[in-house]
């Protein structure tokens, strides 16, 4: 075995509801843990699962994801040929530290942020290199150029960071991929874009056109509430796409993975809605916090870090009444994930009790 694999710390993920439920003798949990989409997904896609071909079973599904392809690519103006699909953008965050990473190579991550981008750089055995953000969790980009050697083969920008929420405009992500090395790849993770709600346009995608080290990836997780399905995606320069093609598994989406995101994208007002309820609820908490004195990044995606003295006494609380949240990405900070109107209003309540208390 690789040495590596044996000194690996895993990505520990969600464990079942129904399981956890059952362990703390709960009738309901709703997991505020995870940034999934406490709105369901679009009715459309229930209808296009039901109607899917259910004779197609025994056959494998379209390795080009051909229909899905050109749907995005005409929404956002690229050419089809520019985008590799993933089981979900973990898929995708394997694919790229497979292809761009050797042995003894670096990888620089702006911290804190998404764990896997290190956990796939370390299988790969890169060096990880952390860059802290800014006070205000914003990416230290200066301090990210200064951090680049010969050996930096990747830099994880992930925008709206995860966990701080906090976004960066196109033009400051241009005006780093200009000073970054051709032979570095610059790698934004937009999983929460949709989100944002204070720039217009938010996404990186069409830097692609311009510039052949910078990659973009979305997910259908998230905003579109289609976590499990694992498709998301990642748009590269025509130069790359071809070459990362080579490493993907041959029929890695199943055809009714593909149903489900080609019905959901086509249903844009669901996400509109989702996105719109979102910044409603998202601009409530951190009136809250403001109000309470507490810590807290601004937001532009569907969850919010927060510190708070004895956090995980206020996520026990918080559990015992229901509600899982994210606890362990850095002592004393929380990260929620924004829920549905009801279920904030109860939130908010226990987090005055608990600290007014
Ligand atoms: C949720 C998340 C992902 C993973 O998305 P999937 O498509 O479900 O694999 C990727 N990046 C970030 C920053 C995330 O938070």
């Amino acid at each position: 075995m690789k040495k590596i694999i044996q000194e690996l710390n895993p990505y520990i993920p969600e464990k079942p509801l129904q399981q956890l439920q059952e362990e703390l003798g709960l009738e309901k949990i709703v997991r505020l843990s995870a940034n999934e989409n406490p709105y369901g997904t679009s009715p459309k896609v229930k209808e296009a699962i039901l109607n899917w071909n259910y004779d197609l079973s025994n056959r494998y599904p379209d390795s080009s994801a051909q229909e899905l392809r050109n749907l995005v690519a005409e929404k956002f103006s690229l050419d089809p040929s520019q985008i590799v699909f993933g089981v979900g953008l973990d898929e995708v965050i394997v694919m790229l530290s497979r292809v761009f990473l050797q042995p003894g190579d670096e990888e620089l991550v702006s911290v804190p942020t998404f764990s896997e981008y290190a956990l796939h750089a370390e299988i790969e055995e890169a060096v990880i290199k952390e860059v802290a953000t800014k006070e205000n969790g914003q990416i230290d980009f200066s301090a990210l150029l200064k951090n680049i050697t010969a050996k930096t083969k990747l830099v994880w920008l992930c925008n709206p960071n995860n966990p701080t929420g906090t976004y960066e405009t196109v033009s400051s992500i241009e005006e780093f991929v200009k000073q970054v090395p051709k032979e570095t790849m610059v790698l934004v993770d937009e999983a929460y874009i949709d989100f944002v709600t204070e720039e217009n346009p938010t996404t990186a995608m069409n830097l692609t056109k311009k510039y052949p080290n910078i990659v973009v990836m979305r997910t259908f997780s998230k905003a579109y509430g289609l976590a499990n399905f694992r498709v998301g995606y990642a748009v590269f320069s025509n130069q790359i796409a071809g070459e990362v093609q080579k490493v993907r598994l041959p029929y890695n989406v199943s055809s009714i993975a593909q149903t489900a995101a080609i019905a959901a994208f086509k249903d844009q007002s669901f996400v509109d809605e989702v996105v719109a309820k979102n910044a409603i609820e998202r601009a409530k908490y951190e009136e809250l916090f403001q109000k309470l004195g507490l810590k807290f990044y601004h937001s532009q995606a569907n969850f919010i870090f927060f510190k708070a003295d004895s956090a995980q006494e206020l996520a026990q609380v918080l559990l015992k009444n229901g509600y899982l949240i994210r606890t362990g990405l850095r002592p004393s900070w929380l990260r929620l994930s924004i829920g549905t109107p009801d279920d904030n209003l109860k939130i908010q309540k226990i987090i005055t009790d608990f600290l007014v208390s």
